[in-house]
């Protein structure tokens, strides 16, 4: 049964991931330019990662009639407050790029416990009359140093526990499915499974 849906980004890397991810089960997923879809600048001023993820899923919902996810995400260093969290785009153009926000975190880290969490909070609108919420929470440590060159972001110091690598180092198979992105929208696909959306 095909399957269409928008994800509500403008962030080339989510979209490559979450299409990577959906793809084997016969869902296609939209980017706002595939559709020209150009919805007013939102402000991310929400309390938590499900506000945030909503308001960019509702910036989207009145532009069309299909399905229309967003998603919000964020790394959190425990030792550190659970920064850069919601902060985290924000908290690496602050410190003038990732290669920047890595070190200052790995520096602000000397000496102290390094477990981390990578969080994602999938929003879904227009399938249920209320938006649907899907959590991903990948468990893992910061190391001292960059390791891989794949993914995108703060990937290559986040060693995720399922697999004892980074997310840089893994392969992209892999990443898509350990990922806090993967987790949440396993729970995605299994409730559009279970509502007969998809087979
Ligand atoms: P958002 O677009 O406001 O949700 O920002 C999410 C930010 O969290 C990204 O720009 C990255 O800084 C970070 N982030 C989220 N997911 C990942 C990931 O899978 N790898 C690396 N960094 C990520």
């Amino acid at each position: 049964m095909a399957y269409e849906i928008v994800l509500a980004t403008n962030n080339k890397h989510k979209l490559t991931e979450v299409r990577e991810i959906l793809s084997p089960y016969g869902i296609t997923v939209y980017g706002l330019n595939d559709l020209n879809l150009h919805p007013e600048d939102v402000e991310e001023n929400g309390k938590d990662y499900y506000e945030n993820a909503l308001i960019k899923a509702q910036s989207v919902q009145e532009l069309t009639n299909l399905p229309v996810i967003a998603d919000d995400s964020g790394i959190e260093v425990i030792a550190l407050g659970n920064i850069p969290g919601l902060r985290s785009a924000r908290y690496a153009d602050e410190c003038g790029g990732y290669d920047n926000a890595m070190a200052t975190i790995i520096k602000n880290l000397e000496g102290k416990d390094r477990s981390a969490r990578f969080m994602c909070d999938i929003v879904a609108v227009n399938i249920d009359e209320k938006p649907l919420l899907f959590e991903g929470i990948a468990e893992g440590e910061i190391i001292d140093h960059q390791d891989g060159t794949r993914g995108f972001g703060y990937d290559p110091i986040f060693k995720s526990k399922a697999t004892g690598v980074t997310f840089a180092a893994m392969s992209v198979e892999d990443k898509n499915i350990y990922s806090h992105r993967a987790l949440a929208l396993a729970k995605l696909v299994s409730y559009l499974k279970e509502t007969g959306r998809i087979d």
